[in-house]
């Protein structure tokens, strides 16, 4: 059996201790060109996320999955349960989006743009760090006995935590119930809408409770994207790595002066990787499950390197076959694979939803004992026509009057509101003088909405005696 590129490297995770109880991390502060360009990331990420609630395109919210609506906004095109299979199209096409970039470009997304890893480190952490100091200071003050000092930190920090998490959760929220909807439900009592309140209360504590407790074990416990790593991944997939060619065998300074005739490589053993790591995991030991590519350890080694006047990128991105002393291939089978595969939905996607009729009309024969009627001289078939409305505003259906046939209809045209469907009764008489038997009789159904023809459609009329035969529904 092949090896796992992911293999565990110790028992359990970083955050459990021996005993099975948390152990909690205290990921040190640290600066560097890789935070700069993270930071810039997250400010843009944040902004969006933030802001597209509030911008409208084509009259929408620019993404909006309405839950009681049932309907998908995303940058003007709306998609509404009728348009299900597009639903399906778009996740396959993020699916094997997934796999591309993951294959290519490993955890990009885990370091760079998950919003657990951008408001875990670019914003909690970082108000952490301001009300409590860095991470010895953190630890001293849990270790700490209760004072008022520390009862005050841990009540601002909590206090400063439980806002953001809420402005955080109240635009999540946006997304899925518009903007507008959460704005009103915010101004009004709780007791106008008890549902709403108590669900946006729970996914408030939820993300106070993730940021403010459970933290990097969503990614390393919970997050089934880190596990996928080991079939995503290959030997050319750009992973944070540790040039153990370059950087063993290790020693501090102090094995060093004692051992002067022993060769060390470049890693001094400080640990500077290893304290800033958000997961506490140590880089040297080869690519972990739990490592999120967030490049922290790159800038606190590349500090360390600057320091010791050895050259940057001991700890750098890279590839296993890089690391091992072999050439980077970008091109490969399964990165093509992928690639071909990815534009094939992304095409299929394209073309389908341009060509989406935003009002449809489909025509079934009734059921039921009244299918074909015979009387006075007339010939009666019964059909039904589901009439569908994408659009944001009411559609009038009109069925186009054929000659020679009779069209009974409730009304026509046809009122369907927004995003909503109907089904047209519609009653189909034929003289019978003029009904040709055996089938050969064939209606034809003409739909029309604001005058242009929206669907035509061909069945046949059945005479006396025929309904239930083949070809008669
Ligand atoms: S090992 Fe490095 S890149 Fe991976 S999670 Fe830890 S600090 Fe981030
Ligand atoms: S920060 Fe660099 S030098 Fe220090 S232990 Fe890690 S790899 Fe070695």
């Amino acid at each position: 059996m092949s090896k796992s590129l992911v293999e565990p490297t110790q028992e359990r995770p970083t955050t459990i201790s021996e005993s099975g109880s948390r152990q909690w991390l205290y990921p040190a502060s640290f600066a560097g060109a890789w935070l700069n360009r993270r930071t810039v990331v997250n400010v843009v990420l944040m902004a969006l996320f933030f802001g597209l609630p509030w911008l409208e395109v084509g009259g929408h919210q620019a993404v909006l999955l309405d839950l009681p609506r049932r309907k998908l906004a995303f940058f003007g095109l709306v998609l509404w349960p009728q348009d299900s299979y597009l639903l399906w199209l778009l996740l396959f096409t993020a699916i094997v989006g997934i796999f591309f970039i993951t294959s290519q470009w490993g955890r990009l997304w885990c370091g760079w743009a998950c919003p657990q890893t951008v408001f875990m480190e670019g914003v909690f952490r970082r108000i952490e760090t301001w009300i409590e100091g860095d991470a010895n200071k953190r630890k001293r003050l849990d270790d700490a006995k209760l004072d008022a000092a520390k009862i005050g930190k841990k009540l601002l920090k909590h206090a400063v935590f439980f806002v953001v998490a809420g402005h955080v959760a109240n635009t999540f929220l946006c997304y899925f119930a518009s903007s507008e909807r959460v704005v009103e439900m915010t101004l009004q009592s709780p007791a106008s809408n008890p549902g709403w309140f108590a669900f946006m209360a729970a996914v408030n504590f939820v993300f106070y409770a993730d940021f403010a407790w459970f933290r990097e074990q969503l990614c390393t416990i919970a997050c089934p994207y880190g596990r996928w790593q080991s079939v995503l991944l290959d030997e050319h997939s750009l992973i944070v790595g540790y040039d153990r060619n370059r950087g063993e065998s290790r020693g501090t300074k102090g094995d060093r002066r004692k051992n002067p005739e022993q060769s060390y490589g470049d890693c001094i053993d400080c640990g500077r990787c290893v304290a800033v790591c958000p997961t506490g995991i140590d880089i040297r030991n080869g690519l972990q499950m739990e490592c999120i590519n967030c490049t922290a350890c790159i800038d606190a080694c590349d500090d360390i390197m600057v320091k010791v006047g050895k050259p940057t990128g001991l700890v750098r991105y890279t590839s296993l076959e890089e690391l091992d002393g072999k050439d980077h291939r970008f091109v490969r089978p399964r990165t093509i694979g992928y690639g071909l595969v990815l534009v094939i939905v992304i095409t299929v996607f394209a073309v389908v939803a341009s060509n989406r009729k935003m009002v449809e009309a489909q025509v079934v024969r009734a059921s039921g004992p009244s299918v074909v009627t015979v009387a006075d001289g007339w010939i009666t078939n019964h059909f039904r026509a589901k009439l569908v409305n994408k659009r944001d505003e009411e559609a009038r259906i009109t069925l186009r009057p054929q000659a020679g046939y009779d069209f009974r209809v409730p009304m026509n045209p046809w009122p369907v509101a927004a995003g909503k469907t109907a089904t047209m009764e519609i009653f189909v008489r034929r003289k019978l003088d003029d009904f040709k038997p055996g089938g050969g009789d064939q209606v034809l159904f003409v739909f029309e909405h604001e005058g242009e023809e929206i669907a035509r459609q061909r069945a046949p009329l059945l005479g006396p005696g025929m309904a239930g035969r083949p070809g008669g529904r």
